[in-house]
């Protein structure tokens, strides 16, 4: 089946208010062009250097969401157009973030990752250390990075019960937070989970192998 196909099968079954970010890592840009060609105009990267690539060689009217874990001495190479970045998870990165957004005279979407699996290996602040990132109000000290919410990803391969444990803790975290500071997006939700994601409050949701198809790579580089 081709990626337009996917893509149309996914998007007829999300409600306006979930948008689809289309997770292109690995993949050639032919690739993102099919999928370019039949309107997606959203798509996620999670290596900075791939993503600046891609970002060269295709449309300009792309939207690109940097949704990998991110080095530090590597943002500024995405600081002049990333659209979106999921995977915030220091006040050292989102200082990092600020001084490069500056530099570009912009301001910086981005999303607080949280911690919601049972791994250890997840990257990414706690519930309680998002809580106080909120209650100290840390927005102030970042003025040109806009937080519009929250990012998570459940446990790998656990039944559905747990995984929709995790996201409905995520779910209550952002509405928590929400009361004081309009947060707006809630990205969580990938190729295997999303339709769960979407049931417990996702906005964003990131699928990649259900519009590309598997990448070849070994899982730790996942
Ligand atoms: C790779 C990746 C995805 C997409 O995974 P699929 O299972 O292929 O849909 C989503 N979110 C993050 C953070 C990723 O790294």
């Amino acid at each position: 089946m081709g990626i337009s196909t996917n893509l149309d099968k996914i998007k007829n079954t999300l409600a306006e208010h979930v948008q689809l970010v289309a997770v292109s890592k690995t993949k050639p840009i032919e690739l993102i062009n099919e999928a370019y060609q039949a309107g997606q105009r959203v798509f996620g990267e999670n290596k900075i250097q791939e993503m600046c690539d891609k970002q060269e060689a295709l449309p300009k009217d792309i939207e690109w969401h940097m949704i990998g874990h991110i080095q530090r001495n590597k943002v500024k190479y995405m600081a002049p157009f990333v659209n979106l970045i999921h995977g915030v998870d220091s006040l050292r990165l989102l200082e990092e973030i600020n001084k490069r957004a500056l530099q570009n005279e912009r301001i910086i979407p981005c999303l607080l990752q949280v911690h919601i699996a049972e791994e250890t290996t997840k990257f990414g602040f706690s519930i309680d250390e998002i809580n106080q990132f909120f209650d100290n109000n840390n927005m102030g000290n970042f003025p040109n990075i806009k937080i519009k919410g929250l990012m998570g990803m459940g446990t790998n391969g656990v039944d559905e019960s747990q995984t929709r444990k995790e996201f409905a803790s995520l779910k209550k975290c952002f509405d928590n937070n929400s009361r004081l500071y309009k947060l707006e997006t809630l990205s969580m939700g990938m190729s295997g989970d999303y339709k769960i994601a979407i049931e417990e409050g996702s906005t964003m949701i990131r699928v990649g192998s259900a519009i590309f198809g598997h990448r070849n790579y070994p899982q730790s580089n996942l």
